[in-house]
């Protein structure tokens, strides 16, 4: 294990720690992959817990006909997080990830940077463990079977998640591409999961108490009409996350009760874009913290309108900012510039000249 410097005041640091894709993936390794869901979700849970000390809003997005590029800022008073992160459903088709992003958590007291991290497998890894987090609320006792639709990036990410927080043991997965289903089973061959590849969503979800849409398509799909959806179960919608983009039919929302991260957002990108503004919705902090109920009964349907919010990246950043003293797996990265006079930011500049003049 390398000491990092991660735990010097900012002011002392003369780089800022970046974790690249590589070294998140070295990170993941060395600590296991469902170990890591694990520990995202308790870190959201924390954070979720004290929600009302966050500053919210709903993130700023810049939309063009192809995706979206969305800005997540939060802050908790003493440490600020932003995520940069896109959605592009037709970038698959060039070879390109739909969901990419990467983020910065900083100290507000100097304004420094004390992490600058890769965020599109943290951004998958903290959707998986905020799904099964709030499954761990609304789905129904002893589920062990999940229906997974859409079979792309996310998906292995919270069929392990489910396994790990949920004890899910089976998995019903459907995509309307077989390759990738073929792919997700092939890569969850050894986790100890049993995969079964569907031809069609009616066969995914049949058995399943656990319902997971993750599709990827910029229009108001309907992946799950409402004579699919039997009582009793639990839906995890995490691919209507924009406006113009849903994957339920609006009966099913009328049919279930409806849990959100943050309402002004969801009501702008959730499924709850079909709804009247009123509609009533439970936010999930509250059912964390007591204050509202999950799950009451067997015939209830419980559907998690997942859309992403900011305060869950956060709970990742700080989870990753956590880690890498354990790890030591980052770089330094030389983003701030330190003139021995603060004020002396020119005379910085030409001494760098004439040093490279030096070594030239
Ligand atoms: P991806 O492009 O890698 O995978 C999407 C999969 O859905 C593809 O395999 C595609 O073939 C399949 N698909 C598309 N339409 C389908 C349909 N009608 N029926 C069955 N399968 C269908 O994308 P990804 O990175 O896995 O992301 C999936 C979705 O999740 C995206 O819409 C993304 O924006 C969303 N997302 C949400 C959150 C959140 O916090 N809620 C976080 C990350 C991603």
């Amino acid at each position: 294990m390398t000491q990092s410097h991660l735990n010097l005041e900012p002011s002392e640091l003369a780089y800022v720690p970046f974790v690249s894709v590589d070294n998140m993936m070295r990170n993941v390794r060395a600590i296991g992959v469902e170990k890591a869901l694990r520990g995202i979700a308790k870190y959201i849970e924390q954070d979720f817990l004290r929600w009302e000390s966050f500053d919210k809003k709903p993130r700023i997005p810049a939309h063009a006909p192809q995706g979206v590029i969305e800005l997540m800022p939060t802050s908790d008073g003493k440490t600020f997080g932003f995520k940069y992160v896109n959605g592009h459903p037709e970038n698959i088709r060039d070879g390109l990830q739909t969901v990419t992003g990467f983020g910065v958590l900083s100290d507000l007291r100097t304004g420094y940077p004390v992490l600058f991290t890769e965020m599109t497998i943290l951004t998958a890894l903290r959707t998986a463990a905020n799904s099964a987090l709030a499954a761990k609320y609304l789905a129904p006792k002893n589920s062990h079977t999940m229906a997974i639709i859409g079979n792309g990036a996310q998906s292995d990410f919270q069929c392990l998640a489910f396994k790990e927080l949920l004890g899910i043991t089976d998995i019903r997965a459907y995509d309307i591409d077989s390759s990738a289903s073929i792919r997700l089973a092939r890569n969850l061959a050894d986790s100890g999961l049993n995969v079964t590849i569907c031809k069609t969503p009616e066969d995914a979800i049949e058995g399943a108490q656990i319902i997971t849409t993750v599709t990827a398509d910029k229009r108001y799909a309907t992946i799950l009409t409402d004579n699919m959806v039997g009582s009793g179960v639990h839906i995890n919608a995490i691919g209507g996350d924009c406006p113009g983009k849903t994957e339920l039919h609006k009966d099913i929302l009328l049919r279930s009760d409806i849990f959100v991260e943050y309402p002004e957002q969801t009501r702008i990108e959730g499924e709850l874009q079909q709804l009247a503004d009123d509609h009533p919705v439970t936010e999930l902090w509250q059912v964390y913290a007591g204050k509202a109920l999950g799950r009451t009964s067997e015939d209830q349907i419980t559907l998690f309108d997942s859309v992403g919010f900011a305060i869950e990246d956060f709970a990742a950043l700080r989870y990753v900012h956590d880690l890498l003293p354990l790890t030591g797996h980052f770089e330094k990265l030389d983003l701030l510039a330190d003139p021995d006079d603060p004020r002396d930011l020119y005379g910085m500049l030409l001494r760098s000249a004439s040093a490279d003049d030096k070594a030239a």
